[in-house]
């Protein structure tokens, strides 16, 4: 795993220590003796984690902190304060900076590495899900991004597998009030109960009698619904080689037994804060895709979809010599409804259109709004024959039943004209298709209207 980390130290004694052991892990690393300069870099470069130190002068790590966390720009860029041993007023006080994680001087190595490594872990998979975003120009992901999670804290639901009466227990007391817990004691139980219920974390505890642990965490990350559910492994002193075997797993943390309660409830925070962070933006990436490809007014697909998808559906049914039609139907006489029943009548018009659209063709028809009041349906594995009689159908179930507009209970008549076309045997193309589904409709209107005419293939 590479990644860019910043070093920030007032000490450059100290930046030298960090520096060496993670060039010594493969890790790129940057450095920055203060604040200003620590801000500057994160602005300027690919930051990948920073490392701050606390004690420093002018503005100290706590100020950094913040500054960097509500700066959209820098806001998603992993935190790790540096705090002097035991001062767990200090812990809290980064946490409440917006600091993701901490450690203590002197920094351990496996304690290092194991943050740094879960963090870079993170930051991949948020970068890539904002690289998403912004692809998709999401509006709303600045606002998101920037929005303290903390506000919005609700009861996680934790799982607690363990089978130590006197360890869950001990837990169970700690994190009263914080964490909605379940326990379970038997590791095979716990692993479908956590693949079955929406847990925000689990946490293992490596002391079963008969069982790997490490194997729960494999086999939670291999499955796809646990795969982004944080693990926090509980472990005994000594049991460093195994921490590491965990880290590769791909556990997000980790406590040394004895547990302390402080600890526990800020590290489980960090790892509930993070999974929420995620959830949110992985929702709001597959939001934005869905309203790329979608009418916001009918829930049709929009033009811009059809516009991706009509080669691949054409160039498939070429491909296995299979037919495919292509109908545009558009709304006789749209401007007069509009004019007397207003925008928002014909809205109405437009819905219910396509709610009767959606209810005459097969899921794997492309049912979309083309613009204005022209729809287009296209339909694979259909010849110009059975693609005729649907849209004689759908022409009829417009004509026969008036439609409702407003509230108050109104109704009026409306037609449809469409407009048929097939893929010809031979040379034909996308667009001389379009084209002569476009001509048909053409005629439908210039023939009167309320009609179907179908281009023979
Ligand atoms: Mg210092």
């Amino acid at each position: 795993m590479t990644a860019r980390i910043l070093v920030v130290d007032d000490i450059p004694a100290n930046v030298r220590l960090l520096e060496v052991r993670l060039l010594a892990e493969y890790f790129e690393v940057l450095t920055a003796t203060n604040g200003p300069d620590a801000i500057e870099t994160c602005e300027n470069g690919k930051v990948d984690v920073v490392l701050l130190d606390v004690m420093m002068p002018d503005m100290d790590g706590f100020e950094v902190c913040r500054r960097l966390k509500s700066d959209p720009a820098t806001s998603h860029i992993p935190i790790v304060m540096i705090t002097a041993l035991d001062q767990v007023s200090d812990r809290v006080r980064g946490l409440d900076a917006g600091a993701d994680d901490f450690l203590t001087k002197p920094v351990n190595d496996l304690q290092l590495m194991t943050r740094v490594k879960s963090l870079v872990r993170l930051k991949t998979l948020t970068d890539e899900l904002r690289l998403r975003a912004s692809t998709t120009r999401n509006i709303g992901i600045e606002e998101l991004l920037s929005r303290n999670f903390a506000a919005e804290d609700t009861m996680p639901k934790v799982l607690l597998i363990d089978e130590r009466q006197s360890s869950f227990e001990r837990i169970q007391k700690m994190l009263r009030g914080s964490a909605d817990l379940d326990i379970a004691t038997d590791p095979h139980a716990g692993f479908f109960q956590a693949a079955e219920t929406p847990y925000e974390c689990v946490m293992i505890s490596t002391a079963f009698s008969d069982f790997d642990p490490l194997r729960l965490c494999s086999q939670l990350r291999s499955l796809d619904r646990t795969r982004f559910l944080p693990i926090i492994l509980l472990a005994e002193q000594g049991e460093e080689g195994r921490l590491v075997r965990g880290l590769e797993l791909g556990i997000n943390d980790y406590l040394m037994r004895p547990i302390d309660q402080q600890e526990l409830t800020a590290r489980l925070r960090t790892q509930i804060r993070r999974k929420r962070y995620n959830d949110q933006l992985r929702a709001s990436v597959t939001q934005t895709i869905e309203m790329a490809v979608t009418d916001g007014l009918t829930g049709l697909h929009n033009r811009r979809y059809l516009d991706s998808h009509l080669q691949t559906l054409f160039d498939r049914a070429v491909a296995r010599r299979r037919p495919l039609s292509v109908m545009i139907t558009d709304l006789d006489r749209f401007k007069a409804i509009n004019d007397a029943h207003g925008h928002d009548g014909g809205d109405d018009v437009l819905r219910e259109f396509a709610r009767r659209l959606r209810k005459n063709v097969r899921g794997i028809d492309l049912a979309c709004r083309f613009g204005g009041e022209e729809f287009v349906v296209v339909m694979p594995d259909t010849d110009g024959v059975v693609a005729e009689r649907v849209a004689e159908r759908i022409r009829a179930e417009i004509a026969q039943l008036p439609f409702a507009v407003g509230s108050e209970g109104e109704t009026i008549e409306v037609t449809v004209s469409v407009g048929v076309s097939s893929v010809l045997k031979g040379v034909d193309t996308v667009a001389g298709l379009m084209k002569r589904a476009d001509l048909a409709l053409y005629e439908a209107k210039s023939g009167g209207r309320n009609r179907v005419v179908a281009k023979a293939a």
